[in-house]
């Protein structure tokens, strides 16, 4: 029987005691946020350090299969780039369907910009997929135009803020879905100075409204060789009084350690063990 209570992401309480992985599985990407720079990593759910490896679905698994054994307080496994999910479809559902099949009791989820996993949540129901993280990072076109530069979708490209534009609604369109489909959503908003900073309330408000679970506020990291690399990182104090605005709309995360896409262990202490065993598998 799966307990929910036990993502280290979802449940402060939960942090110090449980584990997760992250399978990096799916290197492509199908959006250009401006604040990213793939040679470093995803920003969406990482520290810019580059992935060590990246995994075959067969490799996923077995990794999974001895990472098990040295980490008995391993709860969840996550798939988070280091591109998109859901730019890589045929890697992140085989391997979602390897863990599932040998591992019923696991908690599974993704972290995606949402552009395209529409039309995977039926299978990720059924998958019983229990925790979906979106980023979202405004909704006025005038900021998206500020935030990405292109998108590919159905084999077509959008730039700009038609760009922006385009992923918002289909991000929205995936809130929606995915809360039918009773899964637990949570939001990720990278925080931009002067560029979003000012729109968490009205980005808490909607998405409460579509009955998003958990927001997740993240300072901008500024990383080298992006269009944001001489932007001030957000500080603490005020990264929580803008936690403060989210409270009035919905439960804000405060303890999120911005993880690699390959991160594994307990939140903010990564196991070296596992990094080893990262490398080893992906060698074989
Ligand atoms: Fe980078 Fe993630 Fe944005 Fe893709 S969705 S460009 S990997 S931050
Ligand atoms: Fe959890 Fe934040 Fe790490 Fe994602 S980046 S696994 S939300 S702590």
């Amino acid at each position: 029987m799966k307990d929910l209570s036990t993502h280290p992401c979802f449940n402060k309480d939960a942090h110090h005691k449980y584990a997760r992985v992250h399978l990096p599985v799916a290197p492509s990407c199908n959006v250009k946020c401006n604040y990213c720079n793939r040679k470093f990593d995803c920003v969406n759910e990482s520290r810019p350090g580059v992935t060590s490896s990246i995994l075959s679905p067969d490799q996923a698994l077995s990794y999974l299969i001895k990472l098990v054994k040295i980490m008995p307080e391993l709860k969840v496994v996550g798939i988070a780039g280091p591109g998109d999910p859901f730019a890589n479809p045929i890697q992140t559902m085989k391997t979602l369907h390897l863990v599932r099949d040998n591992f019923p009791d696991m908690l599974l989820c993704l972290s995606t910009n949402g552009l395209n996993v529409a039309p995977y949540i039926d299978e990720l129901k059924e998958l019983d997929v229990s925790h979906v993280t979106i980023t979202l990072n405004s909704l006025r076109p005038e900021t998206l135009a500020k935030v990405y530069s292109w998108l590919r979708h159905d084999k077509r490209g959008y730039f700009g803020a038609q760009a922006g534009e385009y992923l918002l609604k289909k991000q929205l369109e995936a809130i929606v879905k995915l809360k039918k489909a009773g899964i637990t959503v949570k939001v990720n908003t990278i925080i931009m100075p002067g560029i979003n900073d000012h729109e968490i309330a009205e980005i808490a408000e909607k998405i409460a409204s579509l009955g998003v679970d958990l927001m997740n506020t993240i300072p901008l990291f500024p990383v080298k060789d992006t269009l944001m690399e001489n932007m001030e990182e957000p500080t603490p104090d005020f990264m929580k009084s803008l936690r403060k605005k989210v409270e009035a709309f919905l439960p804000p995360m405060t303890h999120c350690a911005r993880c690699r896409a390959d991160a594994a262990g307990l939140l903010g202490k990564d196991s070296a063990e596992a990094a080893k065993l990262l490398s080893e598998t992906a060698l074989l």
